[in-house]
Parts: structure tokens; sequence; C-alpha cells
């Protein structure tokens, strides 16, 4: 109910048009972006009690979870570099209201895909105010997945712009903007409670791909059993099975660093969601 309230808050014809391409394959279904970002986009003309009344109980849980992360000062390093920043901002960005606070993730309730990154980039996330939005990261995510159809357009520059996800959430180690891409290890400690709770509430994930290699470690500690065997390596475009638990697929993040150097080309790149449809298309 609430999802056909959502796609009606964003344009109607996108989501149609949306719709219709998803509507032959059963490894999709449509996503809504989240409560707190409809209420933010004052989209909706209504209370968030009377909205949370309307969502399954997931939703709500997810809600919720996401509220406490953007309310998190766990790691007060990392608070008070993402304040500084939305404050100095960047030359290109003066105009901008930085988000500058944590970041939940975002997607679909009934995910089968999880896609864990690092970290909200500094003049990213931490600035738009949603994960792998408006940086070249997020131009490299969004625009794999709208081409294997796991989202509804290529592009995701700012919150307001219609994105919307298909049996795809999007996370991170890390909620806050972290100094040099580099948190450390009691930071991910701090957040990993978060990454836990989502994949507890997203109980259809079969697939979790990690981008980079602090997330692979991050998810080998927290997520994956130690002990399997062989145990998994870091590599681009690896594979793993566990009994019991989604699938891990590890990837090369498509961070600048990798992506202007050759490390990650766009078909190495690509080929991993390809591969990962495939998955679940035979799932
Ligand atoms: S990194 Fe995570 S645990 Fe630390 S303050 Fe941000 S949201 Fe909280």
């Amino acid at each position: 109910m609430l999802c056909g309230l959502i796609v009606g808050s964003v344009s109607l014809a996108s989501s149609l048009a949306f719709f219709s391409c998803l509507g032959s394959s059963s490894i999709f279904r449509l996503c809504a972006p989240s409560l707190t970002h409809i209420l933010e986009c004052g989209r909706l003309n209504c209370g968030l009690l009377d909205l949370i009344g309307l969502m399954s109980k997931k939703e709500a849980a997810l809600e919720v979870l996401g509220r406490t992360v953007i309310s998190c000062r766990k790691c007060p390093r990392l608070v008070s570099y993402v304040s500084k920043v939305s404050q100095d901002k960047v030359r290109r960005y003066k105009k901008w209201s930085y988000w500058g606070r944590p970041l939940p993730g975002f997607g679909d309730p009934e995910a089968r895909l999880l896609i864990v990154g690092l970290a909200p980039a500094a003049h990213g996330g931490n600035r738009t105010g949603r994960m792998f939005t408006g940086d070249s990261s997020g131009d490299w995510l969004i625009r794999a997945l709208c081409e294997t159809g796991f989202a509804n357009q290529p592009k995701s520059v700012s919150r307001k712009n219609g994105l919307m996800l298909a049996s795809t959430y999007i996370t991170a180690v890390v909620r806050c903007a972290p100094l040099q891409n580099r948190p450390l290890a009691d930071e991910i400690a701090n957040c990993s409670g978060y990454l836990l709770e989502e994949l507890r509430l997203l109980d259809r994930v079969e697939v979790v791909l990690t981008l980079g290699k602090v997330a692979f470690d991050t998810c080998m500690e927290y997520v994956f059993p130690r002990d399997s065997k062989p145990r998994p390596r870091f590599r681009h475009g690896g594979f793993y099975s566990f009994e019991d638990l989604p699938s891990l697929v590890t990837s090369y993040h498509p961070s600048r660093q990798n992506t202007q150097t050759g490390r990650l080309t766009w078909e190495m790149w690509l080929g991993v969601f390809k591969r990962i449809k495939h998955t679940l298309g035979n799932g």
C-alpha cells in the first residue's frame, strides 16, 4: 500500500515505464524511496505516524533503524568530521545545503541483492543525503544497476531525482564519511550492528555484494563464517556459497582510484551485475 502511495509521489510516467520493463521478470519488484527521504522531500502531506501505520512491519522496522542511524553519535571523530565538511563545503557545491549526518541504507525492503559499500563520500552522500548519490562511484553503481534492470534510471544525483531500486538494497560498512576514506577499526565495529540489523530485517537477501576490501573484510568478520573452507579471499568477481546464508560476491570498489587507473574497467564491473542477475534469475 505504501509503495503505491510513494510511487505516486514520483513521476508517474517513469514509474509506469519501470513497472512495464520489470513486469515480465519474476526476480524484480518495485521499491520505494525511504519514508525519511519522502518526508524530507516534502512530497507527502501527512504525518509520520499516519505513514508508519500504512507500512508493513519490515518497512516500519527499516524506517526506525534508518532514523536510529541518522541520529547516531557513537564515533565522535566521524561525527565531527562530517559536520565540519558540511560547513566548509567545496567551492563547486557552495550552494548546497549538505546533509552532514550519518546515512541510512536505502532500497527495496524485499531485496534479494544487498550491496555493501565502504562509506558515504564526503562531498557525495554526505552532501546529498543518500549513499552513492552525487559522486563518481554512485555514477558507476547506478548505471550498472540500471543496465541490468535493478534500477529505473542510470543517474543518482540527488535524493529527489526519482531513483527506484528493484530487488536491491544499498548500504555501507560505516554510515559517516570517514577522513581519507579510512574508517578506524573501532568505528567499523561501532557501525557493524546496523549492517547486521539490516541483514536480519532484509530476510529475502540471497546475494551480498561487497565493494572493496574493507567491505569484504567487514562482512567476513561479522556476517560470514570465519572457518568456511575454502575461505573466501578478496578479488574482483569472486562468488562464494554458504549453507543457510546468502551468497557472497566480491568486487573492486568503483572508486576513481580504481576506475581511472583501469584496475576496474566497465566490462569487469558490469560483468559482476550480469552474473548476479543470472544467479537470481535461476534462484
Ligand atoms: S560511523 Fe556508524 S556508528 Fe559511527 S557515528 Fe556514524 S553511524 Fe554511528
